[in-house]
């Protein structure tokens, strides 16, 4: 490598924005991508359990509230490359897609078949691929200098930095390039773990793990209310599933929550039904509360019902006339507002997203170029954005490499 040669662009980051960036980047060379691993697009390749769940069939309008507070800044950037816009591109790759799963849109391929073609793509733009080489410094003076971990300098006019967040660090997002951003001067949000199960105290479903309920609404008590309606899985030790993963990113340890298990009933009238029930007839406890929960679609599992009735001390297997109106009624807040207390949520080595990173305050979002430095552009998982489960951060990182791209080039038009 001569040490005076100066690419025209450099792409820092082999995974879905910068894989997307070269393989739609046109521009002149020499062109080059880095990335720190031998292989690259590791996380598209564990999304969606390994099958690559890239976006959501959902209207476009429905994705903004799916990025949390930060949702409403990158409406354009989603208007501008869409979920549709997406798949047009895939299709005319030659790949194909199918909806599962709740609206999910998955890779009918292996995700590596894709990885591959965009690499091809960014081979015919000539992009030459780096891989092993971690950058880990970046200077300025009217070009962009950047130093790998071995001492490598690269020099450039134009930088792209596609580095992705912190979690699942052995993918190769590991936020080794954070500390050189901060000697630039440019502002951080607090990196924290985002889509990852969460642990709280007194946990009661130690024996429950694997059961699943497909409709349950998690309402975080502060002052924004924040709340998700989505499934929940039991672990062995902590919650998880797509309801707890997404809303995650508003916990920490000391939060609390609750967890209403039956959404689509009302408490005051199920506490009624179980009391009526109980002047009526002596069936046992264990079918009344069936009975009255089980009204909507969802079906509680019956050893969940069962976990309730033993946490409310109540045997299953006792008359339901013996029991008091208001223990009926604690048994019911289980249903309804079961409260917990958050231990912790679960580290970078098992969140699938990271939320915080480089502040949105320092790009223009409609080139995602750094206001302080014009000829960078940071796109991707990297920048201060986390989306909720079901394809919303694959879509982002590539909407966002899309706009950085249109910006440099002026071509919105995909080949
Ligand atoms: C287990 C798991 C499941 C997921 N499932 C889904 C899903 O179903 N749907 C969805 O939308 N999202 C999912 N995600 C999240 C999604 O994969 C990421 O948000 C997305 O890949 C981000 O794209 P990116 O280009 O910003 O970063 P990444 O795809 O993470 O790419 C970053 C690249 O930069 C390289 N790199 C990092 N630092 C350096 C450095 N200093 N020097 C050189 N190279 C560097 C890394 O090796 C990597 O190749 C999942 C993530 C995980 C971990």
């Amino acid at each position: 490598m001569s040490k005076d040669k100066v690419y025209n662009i450099i792409v820092v980051g082999a995974g879905v924005s910068g894989l997307f960036f070269s393989s739609i980047n046109t521009s002149p060379g020499p062109k080059l991508i880095i990335n720190n691993t031998v292989r690259t697009g590791l996380k598209l390749i564990a999304s969606g359990g390994g099958q690559g769940n890239i976006t959501n069939i959902v209207k476009i309008k429905e994705f903004i509230d799916k990025y949390g507070d930060n949702g409403k800044l990158i409406r354009k950037t989603l208007y501008k490359f869409n979920n549709l816009d997406l798949e047009q591109y895939l299709t005319g790759l030659g790949v194909e897609t199918c909806i599962k799963d709740n609206n999910k849109v998955y890779l009918k391929e292996k995700p590596q078949n894709l990885i591959d073609k965009l690499l091809a793509k960014a081979k015919k733009n000539k992009f030459q691929l780096i891989t092993e080489e971690e950058i880990v410094d970046i200077e300025y003076n009217g070009i962009f200098k950047i130093k790998s971990q071995g001492g490598t300098i690269y020099k450039c006019q134009q930088l792209i930095i596609a580095t992705g967040g912190k979690s699942y660090p052995a993918t190769g997002s590991n936020a080794t390039i954070i500390p050189s951003l901060l000697r630039l001067g440019i502002a951080i949000k607090e990196l924290k773990p985002a889509l990852t199960p969460v642990f709280v105290k007194n946990y009661p479903f130690e024996d429950l793990a694997g059961v699943s309920i497909n409709k349950v609404k998690i309402k975080v008590i502060d002052r924004k209310k924040h709340q998700e309606e989505n499934s929940i899985l039991f672990a062995h030790k902590y919650f998880t599933g797509p309801g707890i993963l997404n809303i995650s990113r508003y916990l920490e340890s000391g939060t609390k929550i609750h967890i209403n298990y039956c959404p689509d009933l009302n408490f005051e009238m199920a506490v009624g039904k179980l009391i009526k029930l109980k002047e009526n007839n002596s069936i046992k406890t264990i079918s009344s509360v069936s009975k009255t929960l089980n009204e909507s679609e969802v079906v509680l599992p019956r050893r969940f019902i069962e976990k309730q009735l033993l946490r409310t001390e109540l045997d299953d297997k006792g008359w339901l006339k013996e029991v008091s109106n208001n223990k009926l009624k604690d048994l019911m807040k289980l249903f309804f507002e079961d409260e917990y207390q958050v231990e912790n949520t679960g580290g970078f080595k098992d969140s699938m997203v990271t939320a915080g990173g480089i502040a949105l305050e320092e790009i223009d979002l409609n080139k995602y170029e750094v206001k302080k430095y014009p000829g960078m552009y940071i796109v991707g998982e990297a920048l201060d954005i986390d989306g909720s489960t079901g394809g919303y951060n694959i879509q982002f990182a590539f909407s966002s490499a899309f706009v950085a791209n249109l910006s440099i080039t002026n071509n919105s038009k995909l080949v």
